[in-house]
């Protein structure tokens, strides 16, 4: 089976008067139809950067510098103007961290939710109104009748990403990218926000990349996840896996943020250190000035994916005996 997104060995580069940054490095996952992709790492990893790639919203002078982005099997990262504009919202939607971000102040919800499907579904618009209604009911707006012709400054910020959900699920898209969902809302909101998406997502069979910094919505939420660090992803696997047993010792250290429930479960390491800057990626495992398990190849060799137990983690200590013994420089 195809797989419904597929991103393979993606480069961007942000060029500058004095060489260029790499800000993404040889990305490459797939995501399912209907399936939760969490996406996780430290903020400027290359998360929200990865989302942008796949939509056409890399800012300028970012660029594609290579790989391939499918849709369905179709290359979709070289569509450009109204090819691109009719993909977003249509096949593909996108849910930002500050709901405002994706609402209009001068519409109300009901206006924003209508123009949409008109534009991308052939509605008529009492149609499009009808159906705007069920959405809103549907992603627990109270009294819809009403509240469809308000103003996003008269919902609060909970109710507002409720909007929004609505606005992205709206056109029947394949795919919602959603970027930190939650991060700006009440704690006590947060984790409603991110049951409703899935919930709506598994209803209409709406595959999700969910990128966020937070291991724990990621364990709640996500069937597969992608960890990411600098640019490059370092492990992958289903997320059942990698929460019993991360590998690399990057998903170790996020596993530690994790508040443990049951005194008995054994607290995990906290990383130290910080996420390297674009222009001071360091040589070999740019992982290597943080990790408590570097040896004196992992400075200099970068190591690719290898299978590591159920997952696949981009780590020396996975690399086969033999290319263990007389491959490295130690
Ligand atoms: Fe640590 Fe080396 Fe693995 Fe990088 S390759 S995570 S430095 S053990
Ligand atoms: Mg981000």
């Amino acid at each position: 089976d195809l797989p419904l997104l597929s991103v393979r060995n993606l480069r961007v580069e942000f060029p500058r008067r004095r060489g260029t940054l790499v800000a993404l490095d040889d990305v490459s996952f797939d995501i399912a139809r209907g399936e939760v992709l969490g996406v996780v790492g430290e903020s400027g990893a290359g998360k929200s950067l990865t989302g942008a790639a796949i939509i056409g919203l890399l800012e300028p002078p970012g660029r594609i510098a290579g790989g391939d982005i499918l849709l369905d099997g179709e290359a979709i990262h070289a569509l450009r103007g109204e090819a691109m504009r009719r993909l977003r919202g249509r096949r593909i939607a996108m849910i930002f961290q500050d709901p405002l971000t994706s609402l209009n102040p001068l519409y109300t919800v009901g206006e924003q939710l209508v123009e949409t499907m008109l534009t991308h579904l052939d509605l008529t618009p009492a149609a499009a109104r009808e159906r705007a209604l069920a959405l809103l009911d549907e992603v627990g707006i109270p009294a819809p009748a009403q509240r469809i012709d308000h103003y996003p400054h008269q919902f609060s910020g909970g109710m507002r990403q409720r909007v929004v959900i609505a606005l992205a699920l709206c056109a029947e898209p394949e795919l919602i990218i959603a970027d930190e969902p939650t991060t700006a809302l009440d704690v006590s909101v947060q984790a409603q926000i991110i049951a409703l998406l899935r919930r709506l997502c598994r209803q209409h069979r709406t595959a999700v990349m969910l990128i966020t910094h937070d291991m724990g919505v990621i364990a709640e939420t996500a069937d597969r996840v992608a960890v990411m660090y600098a640019g490059r992803v370092v492990e992958i696997g289903p997320v059942a896996e990698v929460v019993r047993a991360p590998a690399h010792p990057y998903t170790r250290g996020l596993m530690g943020a994790i508040p443990v429930l049951g005194a008995e479960v054994e607290r995990l390491v906290q990383i130290d250190g910080a996420m390297p800057r674009l222009d001071a990626i360091p040589s070999g495992c740019a992982f290597h000035p943080r990790c408590t398990e570097a040896s004196a190849r992992c400075r200099v060799e970068r190591p690719e994916l290898l299978p590591a137990g159920a997952t696949r983690a981009a780590c020396w200590l996975y690399a086969p005996a033999r290319e263990n013994t007389d491959g490295g420089p130690q």
